[in-house]
């Protein structure tokens, strides 16, 4: 339940991640300053070669070109990262407006898809050594340049082509009145409306209505433009070369093709299918018969009142604090960043989560480094039941984000934005490796207390291990059954793509891969639909499963995760500090000793229950009595500047209240005031 919950944060975060549209693809004016035009028209590359007053030049060339592009980046990224802030957090200053966001989007973007800067920097790239650091700048400008420029121009037509359609189809979506008939009335339910009810409603034929309601979206979808859709991005992906729209979307976002990330994803495909069919067989034998695993059934019965009864020992208002000293236990600093926390829900505020970096950490030409500036949101209701395990595990998340972003050290803020080319999976693999502590026995251990000081019971963490370990390889099964529907979708030929072979192809990878109808219909999936999210979602799969390899790196190495003051700096090295510099693959391999592979994560679900509890058990005991012998309070020190805003209000500041933990006291005084009195 906690990690689904995680995996709609994560995938509202897909969507908002911020991809170019096609008028993006016009190409406008340089952002060059005269001098580096002038000199560039002045010293052709192979006169720069030729003598040593030459390689002098060209070297300043380059220089200033690196210098001109890495600041006028930062300026526009700011700009605009600061007009998403203030019209999403509906801010009153005058200076935030749709027509500025609008305006510094457009700036940013028409920067990112200059074809003069592509060329300039491929026309550097020939006089610069290969092995310099100077090449290695070059060959990621190249990099991202090309993500926001298509160099074909029937792709282009194409492409303006698929945009339109994807456009009218979302129109026409969110018109589109969904619900359920519910005791012979319609009753309109948004999607989440409408899956919140098939997991949580008692009445089964209300469950099964509203099941009924989301499969609806698939035949709207297909109904309505997709079909023709799917056929134009394949139209497009194939004029530039690649073998179909999936290979496309894979090779820009990871650097490798469609061929080399199934052989990745089946080896994790095979490695559970036996686990997943047992765990059905053992599921419908616990629930009642085959009857629990209809899509409608199947995530009501599996919700326990685990979560309730877990509640008191995750505070909400203590979650900042937690967060804080976790981190701090296992080494990790933000480097001098700055962070404003929007943690509560309010009126008039956007309604999805969101991490970004309105200033990119680097290091400048003069060898002084640029910390970052984050900016992270969530909408917490402190008053909620499972609000604060939510909330402390989303926090655990986005900081996990904020203190990768904040200690990349290259030497460009576009090493270090989060847009392509960074690849989603590296992202992930960050805040989901951080996040993942909060389901581990040792850290709850110490850091799952009550208000009142007492820490969660191990009888708790045991009921909450037998409810759901024998069932997460379900979340496994629902996560990989997108790229292999996607794959196959992308992969039909032109002439059988209809409506109908696009839901019947639907129902037949649902049942193939999760077993069964799926409680969520792979064409209600959002991701499907929308050019950025689409072909994107084994970037999850891959980021979880370099969380399953990272972690079993570390507990073979260090016996354990929790407060291991090896985890930061080992992961500052390896995974953090060289940005998008590296391929995510690479990366896995460097720190982990082998190449990334399903094999953790399968070793993770095949571990008995009885196994499982044995060794949480002793991680659980060793911890307490750790903490019990520990008392002291110490302040943190992560390095950073917090403050904790409501909007306009800043609620808490380390700069003002002096310290973390003072923040943290008052930030807990204010939740305890607001929504706390009885
Ligand atoms: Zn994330």
């Amino acid at each position: 339940m906690d990690r689904s919950r995680q995996r709609i944060i994560s995938i509202m975060k897909v969507v908002l991640k911020a991809f170019l549209s096609a008028q993006t693809l016009l190409q406008t004016a340089s952002f060059l300053s005269p001098s580096v035009l002038s000199s560039a028209r002045r010293l052709p590359s192979s006169v720069a070669l030729s003598s040593s007053i030459g390689t002098m030049t060209a070297h300043t060339e380059v220089n200033a070109f690196i210098d001109d592009t890495n600041t006028s980046y930062e300026r526009l990224h700011r700009a605009f990262e600061l007009q998403f802030w203030g019209t999403k957090m509906a801010l009153s200053g005058p200076q935030y407006s749709t027509e500025e966001l609008t305006r510094t989007k457009s700036e940013m973007e028409a920067f990112l898809a200059d074809e003069s800067k592509l060329a300039k920097t491929r026309e550097l790239l020939k006089i610069v050594p290969a092995d310099s650091h100077h090449a290695k700048t070059l060959k990621m400008l190249e990099r991202t340049f090309r993500c926001y420029i298509m160099e074909s121009e029937e792709a282009k037509a194409l492409r303006g082509e698929a945009m339109k359609i994807e456009g009218q189809l979302e129109a026409a979506r969110n018109k589109l009145s969904l619900g359920a008939v519910i005791d012979g009335k319609f009753e309109e339910m948004s999607s989440v409306g409408l899956r919140n009810k098939v997991r949580v409603d008692p009445d089964e034929n209300v469950r099964k209505a509203c099941y009924e309601g989301l499969t609806k979206i698939g035949d709207f979808v297909t109904e309505n433009g997709f079909v023709e859709l799917v056929k134009v991005r394949n139209r497009m992906a194939k004029a530039l070369g690649y073998l179909d729209f999936y290979d496309y979307k894979v090779t820009n976002a990871e650097g490798f093709g469609k061929i080399a990330l199934f052989e990745i994803l089946d080896t994790l495909e095979k490695g559970t299918r036996p686990i997943m069919e047992a765990a059905r067989k053992r599921f419908a034998e616990e629930n009642g018969g085959d009857d629990a695993l209809e899509p409608w059934n199947l995530s009501f019965k599996m919700a326990g009142d685990v979560t309730r009864r877990m509640d008191p020992y995750f505070p909400f208002s203590k979650s900042v604090e937690m967060w804080g000293r976790s981190f701090a236990a296992m080494n990790i600093g933000y480097r001098g960043a700055t962070m404003d926390l929007d943690l509560l829900d309010r009126k008039g505020k956007y309604s999805n989560g969101f991490c970004h970096w309105p200033q990119p950490a680097w290091v400048k030409s003069d060898g002084s480094f640029q910390p970052s500036v984050t900016h992270f949101t969530s909408l917490a209701d402190p008053s909620a039941v499972g609000s604060g395990y939510t909330g402390l595990t989303t926090l655990m998340h986005e900081a996990g984000h904020a203190a990768h972003f904040s200690n990349i050290e290259m030497p460009s803020p576009l090493f270090s934005q989060e847009r392509s080319p960074t690849s989603v999976a590296y992202a992930e693999l960050q805040s989901m490796f951080l996040d993942s502590l909060v389901g581990d026995a040792d850290w709850m251990a110490k850091y799952a207390i009550s208000k009142d000081g007492e820490a969660i019971p191990w009888d708790l963490i045991a009921d909450k291990i037998k409810a759901t370990h024998p069932y997460k390889v379900f979340a496994l099964r629902g996560m990989i059954a997108v790229p292999y529907f996607e794959k196959a979708l992308y992969e039909m030929p032109e002439e059988d793509v209809t409506a109908e072979s696009i839901k019947a192809l639907a129902d037949t990878v649902e049942k193939d891969i999760q077993g069964g109808l799926s409680p969520r219909p792979l064409l209600s999936v959002p991701h499907v639909l929308s050019d950025e999210a689409s072909c994107y979602y084994h970037g999850y799969v891959l980021a979880e499963m370099g969380v399953h390899q990272t972690r079993e790196y570390f507990l073979k190495r260090d016996g354990f995760i929790a407060d291991n003051p090896k985890v930061g700096p080992t992961i500052t090295e390896a995974y953090w500090k060289p940005g998008n510099s590296e391929p995510f693959l690479d990366l896995v391999e460097n720190l982990t000793g082998s190449p990334l592979a399903g094999q953790a994560w399968i070793n993770m679900l095949k571990q008995s229950v009885e196994d499982l509890l044995k060794e949480e058990k002793v991680a659980y005991d060793k911890k307490r009595a750790e903490s019990n012998a520990d008392s002291s309070c110490d302040d943190i020190d992560l390095n950073m500047r917090i403050r904790i805003v409501d909007g306009d209000d800043v609620l808490a500041d380390t700069a003002v209240d002096g310290s973390f933990l003072a923040t943290c006291n008052r930030f807990e005084n204010y939740v305890q005031e607001r929504f706390m009195k009885k």
